[in-house]
C-alpha cells in the first residue's frame, strides 16, 4: 500500500510546526519532507535539517530541472518541495508530511487529489497575533505581513479536507493523528487488499 501524502497548511504562527514535529515522534511510519528555500536561516536552523538553504540562482535551477513537486513565493522568498524524496517515500509505503503554504497546497491537491489536506487554525486571529509575538523569531515588519496574509490563507479553506482548531495543543495533536489514522482505513485506499481477500 502506498503511503499517504499529508499536506499541512495554515497561517504562520498557527502551530503547524509544533503539531507536525509531535506527529513525527508519535507516528513512526511518518516522515517530513524538507523544503528548499531562499530565505536566510533563522536562529539555530541548520542546512538540511529545517530546510535546504539555497541561493535564488540555485533555486531557479531546481525549477528548471523539474526537481520540485510544487513551489511558491512566500513573503518574498522561494519555498519548494523536492520531488524525489516525496515520491520515493510514498512508493515505499511511508506517510509523508508537507508543511507548506496555501499556494503550494493548491498545486499538490491538483496533482495528487488523493492527498490529505489539513488546515491548522488558531481559535482566533487575536490568539494568532499573540503566538507570533510570543515566538519572538520574526521582526515587527514580518509579523505584520504574516498577520495580514492570515485571513487570505483561511479564505482558501474549501480546498482542504479537514480543519484542526489549535486551541489546546495536545487536543489539536490528537485530532490530527486521528485524521491520519482514519485516512489509512478509507475503503478507497484499501481496495486492492480487499480484492485480494475476496479472491482467496
Ligand atoms: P507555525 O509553524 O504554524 O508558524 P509554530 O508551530 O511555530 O507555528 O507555533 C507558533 C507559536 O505558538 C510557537 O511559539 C508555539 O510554541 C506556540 N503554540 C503552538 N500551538 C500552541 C497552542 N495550542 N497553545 C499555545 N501556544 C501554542
Ligand atoms: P517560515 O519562513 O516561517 O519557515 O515559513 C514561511 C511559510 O513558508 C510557511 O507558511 C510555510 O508553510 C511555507 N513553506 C515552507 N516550506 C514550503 C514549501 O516547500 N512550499 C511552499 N509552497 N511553502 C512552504
Amino acid at each position: 500500500m502506498s503511503g499517504l501524502l499529508i499536506v499541512i497548511a495554515g497561517p504562520s504562527g498557527a502551530g503547524k510546526g509544533t503539531i507536525f514535529h509531535s506527529l513525527l515522534e508519535r507516528m513512526p511510519n511518518t516522515v517530513a519532507s524538507i523544503s528548499a528555500t531562499t530565505r536566510a536561516p533563522r536562529g539555530k536552523e541548520v542546512d538540511g535539517v529545517e530546510y535546504f538553504f539555497k541561493t535564488k540562482e540555485q533555486f531557479e535551477e531546481m525549477i528548471a530541472r523539474d526537481e520540485l513537486l510544487e513551489y511558491a513565493n512566500v513573503f518574498g522568498n522561494y519555498y519548494g518541495t523536492p520531488k524525489k524524496f516525496v515520491m520515493d517515500g510514498i512508493n515505499s509505503g511511508k506517510n509523508i508530511i508537507l508543511e507548506i503554504d496555501v499556494v503550494g497546497a493548491e498545486q499538490i491537491k491538483r496533482k495528487f487529489p488523493e492527498c490529505v489536506g489539513i488546515f491548522i487554525m488558531p481559535p482566533s486571529f487575536e490568539v494568532l497575533e499573540k503566538r507570533l509575538r510570543g515566538r519572538a523569531t520574526d521582526s515587527e515588519e514580518s509579523i505584520v505581513r504574516r498577520l495580514s496574509e492570515a485571513k487570505r490563507e483561511l479564505s482558501t479553506y474549501k480546498m482542504f479536507d479537514y480543519i484542526v482548531f489549535n486551541d489546546n495543543l495536545s487536543e489539536a495533536i490528537a485530532q490530527t493523528e486521528t485524521i491520519i489514522k482514519a485516512e489509512r482505513n478509507k475503503i478507497s485506499r484499501n481496495e486492492s487488499k480487499i480484492e485480494q481477500l475476496l479472491n482467496e
